[in-house]
């Protein structure tokens, strides 16, 4: 089941949310900070261990003082106009994260919208994107029983919600 929702995804009680972190893992603005700060400094502790992370992929942290028992930091693209494989970075982010739910037995997950604040991904094509590979992970038997993906204004939250309608999510 993929639910969009609107939020505050530090807050949420599944097993893992995503964070939409930057390549030094080390901390940053936006979700990437509120995270961190709702984590505690124990999670910056764990993310220096990690040696940092490339563009289009995710690790995975205990989520310390977070309601999730697990951050999973992925890495998007900033968005330089779409030929830098900017939708293909994305889409990696979205599989890697989804392949980390196998290998530690994660079955709820909260995604933000990767890339779409200060790295400035258009958000509509970055939902699409998103939904594609949450679905295409579904779909190929993932363990995950619930998505949530997670806006946090009610203007994406309608976008959001417009794009999932196109995928015709069975009921
Ligand atoms: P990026 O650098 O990947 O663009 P940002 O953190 O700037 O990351 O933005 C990613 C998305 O997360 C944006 O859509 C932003 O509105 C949203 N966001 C920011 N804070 C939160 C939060 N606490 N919970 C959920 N979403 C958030």
């Amino acid at each position: 089941m993929v639910e969009i929702i609107k939020g505050d995804i530090t807050k949420l009680e599944v097993d893992a949310i995503v964070n939409a972190a930057n390549c030094t893992l080390l901390g940053g603005g936006g979700v990437d900070g509120a995270i961190h700060r709702a984590a505690g400094p124990r999670l910056q502790a764990a993310c220096a261990m990690l040696g940092g992370c490339v563009t289009g992929s995710a690790k995975l942290t205990q989520g310390y003082d977070l309601p999730a028992h697990y951050v999973i930091h992925a890495v998007g693209p900033v968005w330089s106009g779409g030929g830098k494989h900017e939708d293909e970075l994305l889409a990696s982010c979205y599989r890697s994260a989804m392949q980390l739910t196998e290998e530690h037995r994660i079955n709820t997950i909260a995604f933000p919208c990767i890339s779409t604040g200060i790295y400035r991904f258009p958000f509509e094509r970055a939902c699409g994107i998103a939904l594609s590979e949450i679905f295409r992970a579904l779909d190929e038997g993932s363990r995950v029983k619930q998505v949530y993906c997670v806006c946090f204004s009610d203007e994406d939250l309608e976008v959001y919600q417009k794009v999932l309608a196109t995928f015709g999510q069975p009921t």
